[in-house]
Order: structure tokens, then sequence, then C-alpha cells
């Protein structure tokens, strides 16, 4: 179905179920599945992955506080949470490389698009931490800045409900789930796909994106067999 995938895992699956902190057995539970994936499907997976299980720039409610500062240690939640994934992914025997676009050399190799392209081109699982390495920015920005500029066919975004629906079904029972949006639709709708900035980027580089609940993995294997799970907008 998909050559390349751009999957974007929020950090909020590495932590406690509604809580903050570190899980290790909900990583090694991705990590097993990630390693499923490859060995099942003939896919290039790169992984852009998010921080809130421990840190998100927006926790800081201070006003005095520095965006940005609180920003830089979000993203370097990031960076924990990819260099324990790539651990597991180690111990599984799945070749990986983490690439941060937030510089720590000893930890991990600095984001070098070509090298990026490389490394997906020979099978190995590419983790994406740092953000885009900025301040004022999100790992969804990243990942869709990252599925374009790593010519993925398709951007899968893990979210806590089944897709992109009419209102919070949460709060809302009488929420309609959609199958299928056009960007456009999304945008006259008010839909809340990703962030302004990530959606921006995804419309104009045309990059679809699948909208599905990643509550269960196994979501991502449906969607690789062709199964219409979650939202598809395009
Ligand atoms: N962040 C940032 N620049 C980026 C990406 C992320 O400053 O390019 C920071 C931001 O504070 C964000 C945090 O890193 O809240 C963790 O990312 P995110 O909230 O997107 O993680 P997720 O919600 O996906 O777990």
């Amino acid at each position: 179905m998909y050559k390349r995938i751009l999957l974007k895992l929020t950090g909020e699956l590495f932590g406690p179920p509604n809580s903050q902190g570190i899980d290790t057995e909900r990583i090694q539970r991705v990590a097993l599945y990630l390693k499923h994936l490859k060995n099942s499907f003939d896919v290039e997976i790169a992984i852009v992955l998010g921080g809130g299980n421990i840190y998100r720039g927006r926790n800081a409610t201070d006003p005095r506080f520095d965006h940005a500062q609180a920003d830089y240690a979000g993203m370097l939640a990031t960076v924990i949470n990819a260099t324990l994934l790539q651990g597991e992914l180690e111990v599984l025997e799945v070749e990986t490389r983490v690439m941060s676009s937030l510089e720590i050399n000893k930890a991990c190799e600095p984001y070098i698009r070509r090298k990026a392209l490389r490394h997906l081109d020979d099978g190995t699982l590419v983790i994406l931490a740092g953000g885009i390495g900025e301040p004022f920015f999100t790992t969804d920005t990243t990942a869709a800045l990252r599925a374009a500029g790593l010519n993925c066919d398709i951007l899968l975004k893990g979210s806590n409900v089944d897709g992109v629906f009419s209102a919070d079904p949460r709060l809302d029972p009488n929420a309609v789930k959609y199958q299928e949006l056009t960007y456009q639709e999304a945008l006259v709708k008010n839909l809340l796909v990703m962030d302004d900035t990530a959606f921006a980027v995804c419309k104009r580089e045309k990059i679809p994106i699948i909208v599905f609940n990643i509550g269960d993995l196994d979501n991502i294997g449906r969607i690789l067999k062709g199964e219409k799970i979650g939202t598809l907008i395009q």
C-alpha cells in the first residue's frame, strides 16, 4: 500500500495511562509492535516522537516563565523517549537510528535529511527526536515537515479517539466520525485534525493524513493492509 510512512506517536503512549512519567512496559509493547510491522510489511518507517508523557511546553502556566525555555524542556523530553525506544528496539534486534533536530551529539545523530533518506532506503527504522529543534512548535508540525522532507506517502497520526469527529466524542454523544475529508472540508468545518501549522504544511505539500486510534496499536497494521480505519484527509 505505502512504500514509506511517517508515524506520529504521542509521548502519552510511553507513560502510565492518564498520568505523566515513563512506563517501561508500555515502551516495550510499542517496540514489539514496531518489530512486528517491520517483519510483516515491506514498508519504510520514520517515527516522530512526542514528549507529552514527560513535559510539554504549554505545561508551564506561570506567565513569567519563558515559553521558549519550557519548549526546550519539551524537546529534551522527546529525546528521552527516543533513547528509551531505541534501547528497547535494540533488545529486539531491530535496526534503528535516532536522529535529533535538537543537537545532542553524544546521545544521538543530528537530523540530516539526506542521511535520514539513506537510512530509510536501507530499511532502518528512523526515530526523529527533538521536534524541529526550535521552540514554539509541536511534534505534529515536526511530523508534517518530516513527512514532506522525507517523501513519505502518508502521515499516520495516532490519536486517543477513532478519527476526526464533528465534535469532541468524549463530550458530545452525537458527535459523528468522518470517514474521509478533504483538507478544505476540514478547514471549512473548523475540525481539529492537527495543530494549524502542521495542517497547513500537509495541505500545501499534499500529504495525506490518517487520524486513527493509537489505543490499539494493531490499527497501524490494519491501515497498512488497506483497511479503512480512522479518518483519511487528502
Ligand atoms: N517542542 C518544541 N518544538 C518542536 C517540537 C516540540 O518546542 O519542534 C516542545 C513543545 O514544548 C512540546 C514538547 O516539545 O510541547 C513535546 O512535544 P508534543 O507536545 O508535541 O508531544 P506529544 O503531545 O505528541 O506527546
